[in-house]
């Protein structure tokens, strides 16, 4: 196939361009906080499991406190009963009885206040912890939706990269000759489509090119479109080839 040299160089700016839309393409695709977003999404769904537990565990504790306290307020108000009927008593068998129960009621009293002060303590705790996973929660909320915001914002630069890159390679692939371009865009399916013949090596695989083909290459006219003997694309031969 014949291209003129100038023509044949376009296809250093395909292979430039369609690089750079496969980057783009992945990069739109694939936005590199994707996945921390994700990770994040399974770290919230734990910490909130987390966190429902310890609130449970606070609930339980505030149950039990008000429980405990309306015990006390009971044992309280039967045990002032009890002073006041031991001072209004004349009956000595009563007023033992009174004693006794008093008496009772008192270590009753000492054992749940006791309990109460514990719980309190226990309560305070379970508060804090329910805070702290609460922080750890909004930590994770707030770095996840700062990722997904920046995703969305790397997405959005990938798709006008994409549309400036559609636009460049448009206007060049019009310029470019139909036999040409349609055997760089057959060739470029398996490999870069072309590479610019350098320092005795394909630019599209990087590979030496043998004695031989190498003095065929020379031999060859500037508008005779080569092809890479080890990856097929087509060598674009160039001032710099050193041909
Ligand atoms: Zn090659």
């Amino acid at each position: 196939m014949k291209a003129a040299p100038d023509d044949q160089r376009l296809l250093l700016d395909l292979v430039r361009i369609d690089l750079a839309l496969e980057r783009a393409e992945d990069a739109r695709k694939n936005p590199p906080q994707t996945a921390r977003v994700k990770e994040l999404i399974a770290q919230r769904n734990e910490q909130g499991r987390e966190l429902v537990l310890r609130t449970n565990e606070r609930d339980d504790r505030k149950t039990e406190l008000s429980r405990i306290e309306s015990d006390i307020e009971i044992a309280r108000k039967r045990r002032d009963r009890d002073r006041d009927r031991l001072n209004q008593t004349a009956i000595a068998r009563d007023a033992r009885a009174l004693e006794g129960e008093i008496e009772s009621l008192d270590t009753r009293i000492d054992g749940l206040e006791t309990r109460q002060l514990e719980l309190m303590e226990a309560l305070q705790e379970a508060e804090a912890a329910v805070a702290a996973q609460q922080a750890t929660l909004d930590e994770t909320t707030a770095e996840g939706q700062r990722l997904s915001a920046e995703g969305k914002t790397a997405v959005k630069q990938a798709n006008d990269e994409i549309a400036a890159l559609t636009r460049d390679r448009e206007a060049i692939a019009s310029r470019t000759p139909d036999d040409l371009l349609a055997d760089y865009m057959r060739i470029a399916r398996r490999t870069p489509g072309a590479g610019l013949f350098q320092h005795g090596t394909c630019g599209g695989c990087r590979m030496a090119i043998s004695p031989r083909d190498l003095a065929a290459l020379k031999a060859l006219a500037d508008d005779e479109v080569a092809h890479c003997p080890e990856c097929g694309c087509i060598i674009v031969r160039t001032a710099e080839s050193g041909l």
